[in-house]
């Protein structure tokens, strides 16, 4: 005998249950194994709306039902929608029957095995803001299960201003309009992200049912987008110098790359020297040195190129490496700088900690930028400084007696402007001598032209001996010199310029040949008056050498007070 229940019988052993459902979603009936596939019995099912079940996959089929509603099926026909997880079939009284297989149990659907191997995040927003699916990639962001999610409002994993700012793109894609847009949001848990966001509105019998939610994590892009932008602006600043134009590059790529040390250094002769540097830990000094070959950096040198490692203690290029015991660096990344084509140094990041994550080729190629940015700064400090030594050379050539090597006219003549100024300022008065060899025609007739040259530069060092810090004696031209004493009244300029005198009177110059000779000098002293003009004072002084010379040679005078 058959028993009437076979069907009931053969479902049970083949662990499978169909329900039958109206097109609202009601249960209408339930045969097969309702007990072990959704833990309940068949009684208890019906008249339930499908959505109160609490099993994910018939949720999933109770939206498929609704999407299948819009086929919209005329009595009598046939039509099944197969999804792995669940059949559905509408049957020719109009209700729908819903097949669920315990087989297919860990395996929900093709839609969402679809959705689940995208490597973006895929949410479905029901019209009140709650979600009715997420793919594993959105499952995985956020850190919550499938069902942990099921039903749950958007605003309860994002922060109030971020839902703020989505809540009104909710309600345009809502009104039916695709939506795509940019921004910074941040979780209910305070992590922050950059996503790329598209909304799909759902149609369903041309109403809107819901939108698909498309969201990508360009938090790396974002970041990155700022960084070339502040790179950019950075090198371009004319309102702070190199060294924190430089500073602020290092500093940021520390930020992005995450690690704590970034330096900019120098390698001259197989040493290394840190030229600038950005720490979020240890103090680093610039100007700190090391052998080349202790460092990272040699290793990164030998390949010419980006070099990196995040975690080296387990990589064999540098676990046995004498950088790793001096340094005992996890993560390096590091990148040679040239300038005119050779190594001038390297840019290097790293850390003692491990990444925890491998640098990415984009990471690499920033690497590269902002390589690039320093070796610009760097070729425009160098340049920069090339001008600013050739136009001191220039400057010192120009303000320097060649054969004495002594301050010339011009530069005496800066230095009596400033002082004057300092005067007019307040500072106390200064003093200024004439000195003028004795008969040094006589000496130029007697041993040539050479000899007297050589005198000059003789009496130019003997002179200079008996100076203090502060004074100078400059070459005024022929064999006349002018000393300069800041601070010193004419009593006190006439002691200093004795003592040169002496000084001078009591040296031998050798002439090569065996023979010595001697010099003498005749010098004016006068102390500037206040508001007197510089050619007034030398007058003055001139006037007293004059005298002095008349008076006998190797003497000196004092000026006369200004009329
Ligand atoms: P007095 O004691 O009166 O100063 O006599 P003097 O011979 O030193 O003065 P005079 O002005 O007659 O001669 C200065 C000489 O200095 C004439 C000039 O040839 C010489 N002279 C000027 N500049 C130089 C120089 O650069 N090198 C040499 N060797 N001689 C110079
Ligand atoms: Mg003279
Ligand atoms: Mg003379």
């Amino acid at each position: 005998m058959i028993s009437p229940s076979w069907r009931e019988e053969v479902l049970t052993l083949a662990r499978t249950v169909h329900l039958q459902v109206d097109r609202e979603g009601r249960i209408l009936d339930a045969i097969g194994d309702s007990v072990t596939l959704l833990g309940e019995p068949r009684e208890a099912l019906i008249d339930r709306p499908l959505h109160e079940l609490d099993d994910s996959r018939v949720r999933l089929a109770a939206t498929l039902i609704e999407q299948f509603s819009s086929l919209a099926l005329e009595p009598g026909q046939s039509r099944a929608v197969e999804a792995d997880a669940c059949g559905v079939y509408a049957l020719t009284d109009g209700s729908v029957a819903l097949r669920l297989t315990a087989e297919a149990s860990d395996d929900d659907g093709v839609i969402r095995r679809l959705a689940d191997r995208l490597p973006v995040m895929v949410a479905y927003i029901d019209p009140d803001g709650c979600f009715r699916l997420n793919n594993q990639a959105y499952l995985d962001f956020i850190g919550l299960s499938r069902e942990a999610l099921y039903g749950r409002p958007v605003s309860s994993v994002l922060d109030e201003a971020s839902y703020a700012k989505v809540a009104p793109r909710f309600r345009r894609a809502l009104a039916g309009e695709e939506v795509k847009y940019e921004d910074r949001l941040t979780l209910t848990d305070g992590r922050t992200y950059y996503f790329k966001v598209h909304y799909v509105p759902d149609y369903i019998n041309a109403e809107v049912a819901g939108f698909y939610a498309i969201i990508q994590d360009i938090s790396e892009y974002g970041a990155m987008i700022q960084l070339l932008r502040d790179v950019h602006t950075g090198i371009n600043r004319t309102d702070i110098g190199t060294r924190e134009i430089v500073e602020r590059l290092l500093d940021d790529a520390l930020a992005y790359l995450s690690l704590e040390v970034g330096l900019i250094s120098r390698i001259e002769d197989e040493r290394y020297t840190i030229w600038w540097a950005a720490s979020r830990g240890p103090e680093i000094m610039p100007g700190t040195t090391f052998p080349l070959g202790d460092t990272y950096c040699r290793l990164m040198l030998d390949e010419a190129d980006v070099f990196h490692t995040v975690q080296a203690s387990e990589d064999p290029r540098i676990s046995g490496h004498p950088c790793y015991r001096t340094f005992g660096l996890e993560s390096y990344i590091g990148i040679p700088l040239r300038v005119d084509g050779r190594v001038w140094g390297t840019l290097n990041f790293s850390s003692t900690a491990p990444r925890g994550r491998p640098f990415s080729e984009i990471e690499e190629e920033l690497l590269r930028l902002i390589a690039n940015a320093a070796e610009r700064v760097i070729t425009h400090e160098a340049e920069f400084e090339r001008v600013r030594r050739e136009r001191d050379r220039m400057t010192d050539r120009a303000m320097t007696d060649h054969l004495t090597g002594l301050p010339n006219r011009s530069a005496l003549e800066r230095h009596i402007e400033r002082l004057m100024q300092a005067r007019a300022d307040g500072a106390p008065p200064f003093s200024l001598a004439v000195l003028d060899i004795d008969h040094f025609k006589v000496i130029n007739d007697t041993h040539g032209h050479d000899i007297g040259d050589r005198v000059l530069c003789w009496l130019a060092e003997r002179m200079a001996q008996c100076l203090r810090d502060g004074d100078i004696v400059a070459r005024a031209g022929g064999e006349e010199f002018v000393i300069v004493m800041p601070g010193a009244s004419q009593r006190a300029a006439r002691e200093i310029v004795e003592r040169v005198r002496t000084h001078v009177r009591r040296g031998r110059i050798p002439l090569g040949d065996g023979q010595e000779i001697g010099v003498t000098v005749s010098g004016g002293i006068g102390e500037h008056q206040p508001g007197e003009p510089y050619p007034g004072l030398f007058r003055r002084v001139d006037t007293a050498l004059y005298a002095a010379k008349r008076a006998g040679r190797d003497r000196t005078h004092l000026a006369a007070c200004p009329a």
